[in-house]
């Protein structure tokens, strides 16, 4: 990803200064033009919004032939999935997609694939956050690990979750 240098796009639409830090953000789709402490406030809001407040992984040493440690959740030790998201934040997903009925509507996810600009090789995977529109019950989507953590509190949240959804 290199960086956008488009002098027209360089006010921040949250405080319309214009700086160095401004760009344009988002990984796979332009999200904002902001600064860095807009960008900070306002993607700080939306992880904790939607879940995505996981750690952001290590990138593993290419000399380090050490065996590759899957994630796990600190919760329930059950294996996850680290990906991503498209604002710089961290989520920790389920290893597998459920149909969308199964799943609260606050802990849908999709993976975009991410790939090269001039060819088919896949360089990134990145998670998307369902909102806005609602997929048929029988869609795949890829649920949060909150959503299926067998840790007796999370289950607990989740299954609140589930009794508050509005359908
Ligand atoms: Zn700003
Ligand atoms: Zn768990």
């Amino acid at each position: 990803m290199g960086a956008t240098q488009n002098t027209n796009q360089n006010v921040c639409q949250g405080c319309h200064t214009s700086d160095t830090t401004v760009k344009q953000r988002g990984r796979i789709c332009l999200m904002a033009v902001l600064c860095d402490p807009c960008w900070n406030a306002y993607v700080n809001e939306l992880a904790i919004e939607e879940g995505a407040t996981a750690p952001p992984k290590v990138e593993p040493d290419p000399d380090d032939f050490a065996l590759y440690e899957p994630a796990t959740c600190g919760d329930c030790g059950a294996v996850v999935r680290h990906y991503p998201t498209n604002y710089d934040r961290w989520v920790y997903l389920a290893i597998e997609d459920l149909p969308a009925k199964d799943v609260a509507p606050r802990y849908r996810w999709r993976l975009e694939t991410i790939r090269g600009r001039h060819s088919r090789v896949p360089v990134d995977i990145v998670a998307v956050r369902i909102r806005g529109m609602e997929p048929l019950p029988s869609d795949p989507v890829r649920p949060a690990h909150r959503a299926v953590c067998l840790n007796p509190d999370t289950k607990h949240e989740a299954e609140q979750e589930r009794a508050t959804d509005p359908k």
